[in-house]
């Protein structure tokens, strides 16, 4: 990625940390990925995205900006692309998954934040995310407490920083707040692009990622099968690219890689036996390179076949109803999509319980591995209360707590591995 050079140092990155940040990522991506069988022909798509990942994403994103669009970055499933992509701008997910210039992180923020909120300050201060840099706004959340605080700190690092409120509650007063959210964020979008939203420009922003989201309910039904025709590393990878790609390529690949999944499962083809414990993971998100706990369980044996997760279905499980004829209607549905969304920062929060019983029986999966980021207290604490409820009624559950380093990986196999005899 040599030719990408000059574009790097304009961005202002540090261009011997970043080429050590890519030469790791590259180094994982053989070890993880590169190294699996039997693998679909199409994943070879989303082997060329994470190639260029830094490169010829990154210079399309800039020659978005030459022609005057915006590009907007985001930390969380809450911040509505409809809106985004109604103003002709790209919304980004900004890179939280891998340590990095943890020594500067730890003098902003203290030791014991949550690695994703530690990650995206390291990538920042060690000036490596060219996504970051490439953002001309950057829209943080209030969610959890730890994201929440970061922001105040954050919001002195970045070029534009927008804060957008989110309710903690499923009451009309929380939907109340959500909507008046979504309509200040609306506004400053117009403000900030010069364009104004009108329903034709919304309902095409609905369309488009509505139809990203439905490519990946297509590749969740197929995961449906015995044998699963694909890995649940490439099926993360792909609701990990997600968040980053052009969108339309994006759904025009999955929609092609479903084509073939579709033909293997006809002549009874899978990536693994039929007789492979088949897993469903739950909790937190993980974001690129965060592969660490789904290599582990496809080296020990068990396939994933589904992430109730915001990468996976929390994120995408839930169209936006695009028949609205006003604006005013469709904002209403954008509202009314998003207030589904069963983040642990909700509470009381029972529909994700609901939901992961759904996927489990859904999936066919043989046992749930709940998995939380250190330091992240809502999922932590939901963790609890979610592995009672699954092992009282008879499902298999393993709780992990892990961050993004490789310390603890010898202690993690060992104890996925002793899950995985007892799902056999
Ligand atoms: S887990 Fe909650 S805070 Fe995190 S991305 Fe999902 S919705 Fe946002
Ligand atoms: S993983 Fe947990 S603590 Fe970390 S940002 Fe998400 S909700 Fe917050």
């Amino acid at each position: 990625m040599t030719g990408y050079r000059d574009m790097w140092q304009a961005l202002g990155l540090d261009l011997g940390a970043h080429s050590a940040l890519l030469e790791a990522l590259g180094k994982g991506y053989q070890d993880i990925y590169l190294s699996q069988r039997n693998r679909p022909q199409g994943m070879s798509y989303f082997d060329f995205v994470m190639k260029e990942v830094h490169g010829l994403r990154i210079r399309e994103l800039l020659d978005e900006k030459k022609a005057g669009h915006k590009i907007i970055g985001s930390f969380c499933v809450f911040v509505p692309e409809e809106i985004v992509r109604a103003v002709d701008s790209t919304l980004v997910g900004l890179c939280t998954g891998a340590e990095f210039a943890t020594e500067e992180v730890e003098e902003l923020l203290p030791r014991n934040t949550c690695p994703l909120i530690k990650s995206a300050f390291g990538f920042k201060l060690g000036k490596a995310c060219p996504y970051i840099e490439a953002s001309d706004m950057i829209v943080g959340e209030n969610t959890c407490d730890g994201k929440k605080k970061s922001y105040e700190v954050l919001r002195d690092l970045v070029r534009k920083m927008y804060i957008m409120d989110i309710p903690q509650v499923k009451s009309d007063g929380g939907r109340a707040l959500l909507k008046a959210e979504y309509l200040r964020f609306k506004e400053t979008m117009e403000q900030f692009t010069g364009i104004s939203i009108d329903a034709d420009r919304l309902r095409k922003g609905i369309e488009i990622v509505n139809n990203k989201r439905k490519a990946l309910h297509r590749l969740s039904g197929l995961r449906r099968a015995n044998p699963v025709p694909i890995s649940g590393l490439d099926a993360l990878l792909i609701n990990q690219v997600y968040f980053y790609d052009d969108p339309k390529r994006f759904t025009d690949s999955v929609n092609g890689i479903c084509d073939e999944l579709e033909t293997r499962i006809e002549r009874g083809e899978g990536v693994f036996p039929r007789s492979t414990p088949r897993v469903l993971l739950t909790g937190c998100p993980m974001a690129i390179p965060n592969w660490k706990i789904p290599h582990i369980i496809e080296t020990a044996g068990a396939v994933i076949v589904g992430e109730e997760s915001c990468v996976g279905e929390r994120g995408v499980r839930n169209l936006t109803d695009g028949s609205g004829e006003t604006v005013e209607e469709l904002m209403e549905a954008i509202v009314e999509r998003y207030f589904k969304v069963d983040c642990a920062i909700f509470t009381p929060n029972p529909d994700r319980l609901e939901h992961i019983l759904e996927m489990y029986e859904a999936y066919r999966a043989d046992g749930v591995i709940h998995y939380c980021l250190q330091f992240c207290q809502p999922y932590l604490m939901e963790s609890m209360p979610v592995e009672r409820a699954l092992e009282d009624r008879g499902i298999p559950t393993l709780r992990i707590e892990t961050d993004y380093s490789l310390e603890d990986i010898g202690q993690l196999k060992t104890r996925i591995e002793a899950f995985l005899e007892l799902i056999l």
